[in-house]
């Protein structure tokens, strides 16, 4: 039996190793706002041979065995079908379904999950434009950059936010900014990331806090 603390262990590992990375104790500790003490005594105890989750290196990091990533992919399933269930079914808002998803996603049990999946017609994506991982463990992968690296001048699709500010999603979802939104950027400033978008007509612009969370599909990057 995998403990919701191992959960949450394994889930921010792949969130944080973005595909083969080590990554390091000081930023998995920093994640999970725990002191890197009991994050390295956890780690031990993920990497022994009993458990054999990850793999552990001393000074260079931590990264997922494929049953470590088995057991992320499940609990990041449930979460972003949790989300999506939330928001399309009863209708919750899209800055309110992350905060019940971080509990949910732990007890959900396999016939809940079914019935939930087959309650929504398109479960490829959840609310926030993430790839909901499949059943066997398969998730698409979103080919995307920030939108504080586009160029004036250029039309992007949202494509994906980060899922976790709600008073950025709360923001974004009262400008209409959703996954699957074109826009036009029309201005960036000389410095830092504030930009002046186009959208339905209208000319908005979105702050430096703001753009690096929205994600976009695009070809070509902001010359530096
Ligand atoms: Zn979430």
């Amino acid at each position: 039996m995998i403990s919701q603390s191992v959960e949450n262990f394994l889930k921010n590992i792949y969130h944080l190793q973005d595909g083969d990375n080590w990554v390091t104790t000081t930023v998995l500790a920093d994640k999970l706002g725990q002191r890197p003490a009991s994050v390295t005594n956890m780690l031990q105890k993920l990497a022994s041979s009993e458990m054999e989750l990850i793999q552990y290196v001393p000074y260079k990091g931590v990264r997922l065995h494929p049953n470590g990533e088995m057991i992320a992919l499940e609990v990041i399933r449930h979460h972003r079908l949790v989300e999506l269930y939330l928001s399309k079914a009863l209708g919750v808002p899209w800055d309110r379904v992350h905060e019940e998803a971080e509990k949910l996603e732990h007890v959900l049990s396999d016939d809940v999950e079914d019935r939930m999946a087959a309650a929504l017609d398109d479960v490829s994506t959840d609310p926030h434009g993430s790839p909901i991982p499949t059943k066997d463990g398969q998730i698409a992968r979103v080919d995307s950059m920030p939108l504080s690296e586009i160029d004036a001048g250029q039309t992007v699709r949202i494509l994906e936010v980060n899922d976790d500010d709600s008073d950025l999603l709360r923001y974004l979802g009262d400008l209409k900014l959703y996954p699957g939104t074109d826009i036009e950027i029309v201005n960036r400033e000389p410095f830092g990331d504030s930009l002046t978008i186009r959208h339905d007509g209208r000319e908005l612009s979105l702050g430096e806090e703001a753009t690096p969370h929205v994600f976009v599909s695009t070809t070509t990057r902001k010359k530096r």
